[in-house]
Formats: structure tokens, C-alpha cells, sequence
């Protein structure tokens, strides 16, 4: 039984020496417990928060212990009469092959309704998150002009497929040029920037979206964020949901104050971790799976193989390497 603990705290981007690699006996399930095996494991930008010894909104990573996302696994023997053996869960478990639970905080998925791998996705907190930040942040209007970073990433490739469910203009911001021209081919963007070969973000924006930005949802921050705040329309909403180009840094670093234009365009700028909105949950799920049906939210994924490559595959979050939902099959 496989187990990938946190060995030490990163500095800067995450590397392999950062994890240990362990192995313990497969526990028992006891009265009331079922045993996992896990099958899909969700590796996401926020676990790197996680790793820092600092207070958030959610307990950071203990050094010398396994790590844990979201992760489906299957009930492969149940002592607890809520799950039968062979059901699917969805909950957040450890990255060891095989545990055991209470069953608290475990979602049973119906493998039948939608792929397992989806509720990690589009169906799980990354597609919630994208449905809900627009939603209650947001506040999208038809016509509107929509811009998105980290747009082919899990988050972003929903936020821009719901842009033109709304019937706004979408530009996404992604990093290659293979993702700028995925996001508009597959997914309907009406243009795209690539950040990674534009050296004026500001005079990028502002060519794309030629009648201002009315919505900014921000997965990065940093300078992309700095060139998007200078291209608000008056009364425009930036729904700060992701800061991934900081979330290396040593140092937070000093970028344009945005006071005064807040004050000038009378923005409205607002964070939230997506369990802000956990009693919408339920409704922005049927929702999302209500697009997918309809063949109105198509959803990307990157896939790697084998429990050993779970650590790899987090750190090529940092890189881009992922198009879609980046997800480890065990
Ligand atoms: P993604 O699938 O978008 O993967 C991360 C992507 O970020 C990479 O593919 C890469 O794409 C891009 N990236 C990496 N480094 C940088 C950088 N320095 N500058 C700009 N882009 C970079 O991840 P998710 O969709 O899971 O998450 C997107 C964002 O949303 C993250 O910031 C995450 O923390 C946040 N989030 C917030 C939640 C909330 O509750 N508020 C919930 C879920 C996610 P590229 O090739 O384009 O550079």
C-alpha cells in the first residue's frame, strides 16, 4: 500500500525531493468503516498554499504526513451500510492506495450519469467553482465582454464555455499557442492572447476586447491581473478566483496600486474559495451536467498514469503542462 507524504516544504516551484514515497499494510476495514481503493486522483493549485505552515482557509499539510485531494476511489469492502462494495465516492482522501473511512464526507457518483473523472472536473468543485464565481460574483449580462485567464485550465475552460452560454464576447488568456487555439476551435472563445509571447498585456487586452472588459475572472493575478484592471469598463466585476503566478513566490511581489482604478470605474472586486457558496452546490452541479448533456460544456482533460506520478503531475500544473482538469489515474 502506496503512500506519498509531504518530505519538506517547498521553496519556490515544487520538486520532486519535496515528497516521500512510503509504503504501509492495507488497514481493516472496522464496524461502520469501508476500505478505498483509490482509482482518479484530482491535483489542483491550491495544494501548494497547503504546503506553506501558514493560517488560511483550510488547515495546511503536515510535514512527514500523506497528502490529500479530491479523489475518487472504489468501496472495495464495506462495514458501514451507507455503501456497498463496488459503489463509487468522491471525497477527499489521502494519497495512499488504499484507506480505509467513516464515510463522512464521502459523495456517492453514478458512474452511469456521467464519467467518474467528470466529478473532478466539470462536474466537481473546478466546474462549481467556475458556475458559481461567475454567478455570484460576476453577475454576467448578454453582450457583455468576458475575459479569462488560465483559460484552457480546468476553472477557465468552463468559465469561457458559460461566457457564451450567456451570449457574451469571451477572450481566455492561456500560455501556448496550441491552448489559444484550442480554447477558440473547441470551445467557442471569440479570441485569445497568448501571455507567454506578448510582451504589452495591456495593448493585448485592449485589441481584443475593443469595447472594454465588463468582467474579468481572474485565475492568476500578478501582471496579467495589473494589464486587465487598466482595460475595466465602468461598473465592471473582477472575480478574483486564482492567483496561481504568485503562488511560487518567495516574496510577494509590488505591482501598480489599483485604488484609483477601482474608485475611477466604480469596479467591484471580489475573492472567494468556492465553499463560500456550498449550499449552491447541489443546483450548480445539476446545472453544469445539464450543459454537458446538451452538448453546451465540453470539458478537456490531461491524464497521467500511476500513483507514483500524482507529485509530477502537481508540479506540471505550474509549468502548463495541463490542458483541461489535470488528473492522475491510479
Ligand atoms: P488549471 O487547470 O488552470 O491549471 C493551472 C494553469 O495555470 C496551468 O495549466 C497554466 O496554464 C497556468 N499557469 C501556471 N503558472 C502560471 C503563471 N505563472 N502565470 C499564468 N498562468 C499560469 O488549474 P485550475 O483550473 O484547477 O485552477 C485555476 C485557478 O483557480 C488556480 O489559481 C486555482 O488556485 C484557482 N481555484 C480557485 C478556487 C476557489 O475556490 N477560489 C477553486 C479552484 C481553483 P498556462 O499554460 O496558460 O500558463
Amino acid at each position: 500500500n502506496k503512500v506519498i507524504t509531504l518530505k519538506s516544504r517547498p521553496v519556490g516551484i515544487p520538486t520532486q525531493d519535496d515528497f516521500g514515497f512510503t509504503e504501509e499494510s492495507i488497514p481493516e476495514a472496522q464496524d461502520g468503516e469501508v476500505l478505498l481503493k483509490i482509482k482518479y486522483v484530482s491535483v489542483d493549485p491550491y495544494l501548494r498554499g497547503r504546503m506553506r505552515d501558514e493560517k488560511s482557509y483550510i488547515e495546511p499539510f503536515k510535514v512527514n504526513e500523506p497528502l490529500e485531494s479530491g479523489i475518487i476511489a472504489e468501496v472495495v469492502e464495506s462495514k458501514n451500510k451507507n455503501f456497498k462494495k463496488g459503489e463509487y465516492v468522491n471525497g477527499m482522501l489521502k494519497w495512499k492506495q488504499f484507506q480505509t473511512s467513516n464515510g463522512n464526507g464521502l459523495n456517492k457518483v453514478d458512474r452511469n450519469k456521467a464519467p467518474l473523472r467528470a466529478y473532478l472536473g466539470v462536474l466537481g468543485l473546478t466546474g462549481i467553482t467556475a458556475y458559481l464565481g461567475l454567478e455570484k460574483i460576476g453577475n454576467l449580462k448578454k453582450g457583455e465582454t468576458l475575459l479569462v485567464s488560465g483559460a484552457a485550465g480546468a476553472v477557465g475552460s468552463v468559465v469561457g464555455q458559460i461566457g457564451k452560454i450567456k451570449g457574451c464576447n469571451v477572450v481566455g488568456i492561456a500560455g501556448s499557442e496550441e491552448k489559444t487555439n484550442r480554447i477558440q476551435e473547441e470551445f467557442g472563445f471569440d479570441m485569445a492572447i497568448n501571455y507567454k509571447t506578448t510582451d504589452n498585456m495591456y495593448k493585448a487586452i485592449a485589441d481584443a476586447c475593443p469595447n472594454g472588459v465588463d468582467v474579468y475572472f481572474d485565475n492568476v493575478g500578478g501582471e496579467i491581473l495589473d494589464a486587465a484592471l487598466a482595460n475595466m469598463n465602468k461598473y465592471g466585476r473582477v472575480v478574483c478566483c486564482g492567483a496561481i503566478s504568485l503562488y511560487n513566490e518567495t516574496k510577494t511581489p509590488k505591482g501598480p496600486r489599483v485604488e484609483t482604478k477601482l474608485i475611477k470605474n466604480s469596479l467591484l472586486m471580489q475573492g472567494f474559495t468556492v465553499r463560500d457558496f456550498v449550499k449552491d452546490f447541489g443546483p450548480a452541479q445539476k446545472q453544469l451536467a445539464k450543459w454537458m448533456e446538451e452538448d453546451k460544456i465540453k470539458y478537456l482533460e490531461t491524464i497521467v498514469e500511476g500513483f507514483d506520478n500524482i507529485p509530477k503531475a502537481f508540479i506540471d500544473l505550474f509549468d502548463g503542462k495541463n490542458k483541461g482538469k489535470m488528473i492522475v489515474e491510479v
